[in-house]
C-alpha cells in the first residue's frame, strides 16, 4: 500500500484532500492523472451498462434529495455502523473491525469486545450504533425542518426517478437505470487510503424485474460484473474472489447478495456488490410518498412492484483495484523498474513523444510536427524531452503510458522512428507514415 500511494502522490494520481492545512480524515483529490484514469474507468461502465444494453437508461440525480426518501429507504433508521469509542483518546472504531467480525448485531459485539482495549491499549466503550449519514439545512435556518441529507448512496434518486424514466423513455420490463455520482458516508473510521472514504463516487445500476425473473437476472448482473473486471479493466482473475453475504451480514430486506472481493494491498475486500433487494425499495416509497409506482403488465393486466437487482460498485475502490494490480516491480536486463501494466484503454497518457536530443532544431522541429499528429489522434499524448532516453521511459513506465515514440537522427534521413513497447520493452522502427496505424492496433488490447 505505502508503495502505491507513494506513487499516487509522486506522479499526480491522488492527492491528501486541502493538504496544505493537513487534510481532511477520508477525503481525497485525484489529480491530473488520477482523473484521467478515474474519467476511462468510469466510461467504461457507462459504455458496458448503457450504450451496450437498449434497455438500461443513465441519469444524473441530485446530491441532495428529499429528506423524507432516506425515511422511506431506512437510511434514517437503520445506516448506522457500530461503534465503540477509546475511554481516554476518545477515538472512534468500528466495534465489527475491532472485534474482527462481519456482523453489526450489538450483543455479540459487546461479548465479543469484553476484553479488548483501543488500538492505543485504552479501555474501550460498550457498542452502540452511529448514523453515517451526513447532513445539512436547505435555506437559511438551521431548525429540523429544513434538515436533509447528503446522499449516502446514489440508488435513492432512482428509485425516486423510476415512473419518469419509465414514461419518459415509454420502458417495459426488464429495464435498468444506471448513474455514476458523489456519496457521503461519515465513516467511523476512514482507511486504507481511497478504500474507505467520507466522500466517495459509485456506479450503480438498478434492474427492475418481474418477481419470476429474479434468479436468473440475479446470476445474468453477478456475471457482468465479474466479466467487466476482468475483460474491460484487465483485472487478473487470480486477484478475485466471491463472498456471499449470510443472514447477519445482509440487509433485512435483501434475499441475496455476492459481493466480488478485490485482493487489496491491505487483504482480500469488498469491491463490487450485487444484490437482490425484492420490492423492497419501490413499496416502500410508495407507502411514504403516497404515489402508486406499481408497474401494470401490458398483457393481462397485472399489477405489482417490480423486483430490483442492484449492482453496485465503488469508483475509488475500483481505481485502487487497477492500480494495485497493474502496479508491477521488475528486473529487465539487470535494471529494475517499476510498472503500471494498465490496460492501454485506461492508461492517462496513450503516447510519449521523444526528440532523443533537445538542443537540435531539426529533431525537434519533426518531433513536433509528429507529435501534432498524435495529440489530433489520440488525445492524450505527452512530450518528454527531459533526462537521458532511459530514464524518459522509466518515467512513462510508472504511469502506465503503453508507447513511447522517439525520433533521432535516422528519423531525418528514412523518415521512420523508435516505438518503444511499455510491457516488452521492446523496440522497433516503424515509418512515420505507418506510425499512427501501428499505434492504433497497439492501443487496440
Ligand atoms: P463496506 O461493507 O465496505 O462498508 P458497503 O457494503 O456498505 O461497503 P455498499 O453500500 O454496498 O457498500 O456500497 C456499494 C459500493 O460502494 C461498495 O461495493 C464499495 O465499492 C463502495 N463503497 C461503499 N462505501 C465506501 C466508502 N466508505 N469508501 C469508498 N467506497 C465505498
Amino acid at each position: 500500500m505505502e508503495d502505491i500511494v507513494s506513487l499516487c502522490k509522486r506522479r499526480g494520481f491522488v492527492f491528501q484532500s486541502s493538504e496544505i492545512y493537513g487534510g481532511v480524515a477520508g477525503f481525497y483529490d485525484y489529480g491530473p492523472l488520477g482523473v484521467e484514469l478515474v474519467n476511462n474507468l468510469k466510461s467504461a461502465w457507462w459504455d458496458a451498462m448503457v450504450k451496450d444494453h437498449d434497455n438500461i437508461y443513465g441519469i444524473d440525480g441530485a446530491i441532495i434529495q428529499h429528506p423524507l426518501l432516506w425515511e422511506a429507504s431506512g437510511h434514517v433508521a437503520g445506516f448506522t455502523d457500530p461503534m465503540v469509542e477509546d475511554a481516554v483518546t476518545h477515538k472512534r472504531y468500528r466495534a465489527d473491525h475491532l472485534a474482527g467480525v462481519d456482523t453489526t448485531d450489538l450483543k455479540e459485539l459487546s461479548d465479543l469486545l469484553r476484553d479488548k482495549k483501543s488500538p492505543d491499549g485504552n479501555p474501550i466503550s460498550e457498542p452502540r450504533y452511529f448514523n453515517m449519514m451526513m447532513q445539512t439545512w436547505i435555506g437559511p435556518v438551521q431548525d429540523d425542518a429544513a434538515r436533509a441529507y447528503l446522499r449516502p448512496e446514489t440508488a435513492g434518486a432512482i428509485y425516486v426517478n423510476f415512473l419518469n424514466v419509465k414514461d419518459s423513455m415509454r420502458a417495459k420490463l426488464p429495464f435498468g437505470i444506471a448513474q455514476i455520482g458523489k456519496a457521503f458516508r461519515n465513516e467511523i473510521s476512514p482507511r486504507d487510503f481511497i478504500f474507505r472514504v467520507r466522500e466517495l463516487e459509485q456506479m450503480e445500476m438498478q434492474y427492475f424485474i418481474r418477481p419470476q425473473m429474479q434468479d436468473e437476472t440475479y446470476e445474468q448482473w453477478r456475471e457482468f460484473a465479474w466479466k467487466f473486471l476482468v475483460d474491460k479493466l484487465g483485472i487478473k482473475e487470480s486477484s478475485l474472489t466471491w463472498h456471499e453475504h449470510d443472514e447477519n451480514e445482509r440487509a433485512h430486506y435483501a434475499k441475496a447478495a455476492h459481493d466480488i472481493y478485490f485482493n487489496f494491498p491491505q487483504g482480500p475486500k469488498e469491491l463490487w456488490g450485487t444484490h437482490n433487494r425484492t420490492d423492497y425499495d419501490l413499496s416502500n416509497h410508495a407507502r411514504v410518498s403516497g404515489k402508486d409506482l406499481m408497474y401494470v403488465d401490458e398483457v393481462g393486466g397485472d399489477r405489482f412492484y417490480p423486483y430490483v437487482i442492484e449492482s453496485s460498485v465503488g469508483v475509488g475502490r475500483m481505481l485502487l483495484a487497477v492500480l494495485s494490480d497493474a502496479y508491477t516491480k521488475e528486473e529487465i536486463n539487470g535494471e529494475s523498474r517499476i510498472v503500471l501494466k494498465l490496460k492501454p484503454s485506461l492508461a492517462p497518457y496513450k503516447v510519449a513523444v521523444s526528440p532523443l536530443l533537445k538542443n537540435k532544431p531539426e529533431l525537434i522541429s519533426l518531433a513536433k510536427d509528429i507529435y501534432g499528429q498524435l495529440k489530433s489522434e489520440f488525445g492524450m499524448v505527452i512530450w518528454d524531452d527531459n533526462g537521458n532516453i532511459g530514464k524518459r521511459y522509466r518515467r512513462q513506465d510508472e504511469i502506465g503510458t503503453p508507447f513511447c515514440v522517439t525520433i533521432d537522427f535516422a528519423s531525418l534521413e528514412d523518415k521512420t522512428v523508435t516505438i518503444r513497447n511499455r510491457d516488452t520493452t521492446k523496440q522497433e522502427r516503424c515509418s512515420i507514415d505507418g506510425l499512427i496505424d501501428a499505434l492504433r492496433e497497439g492501443l487496440k488490447q
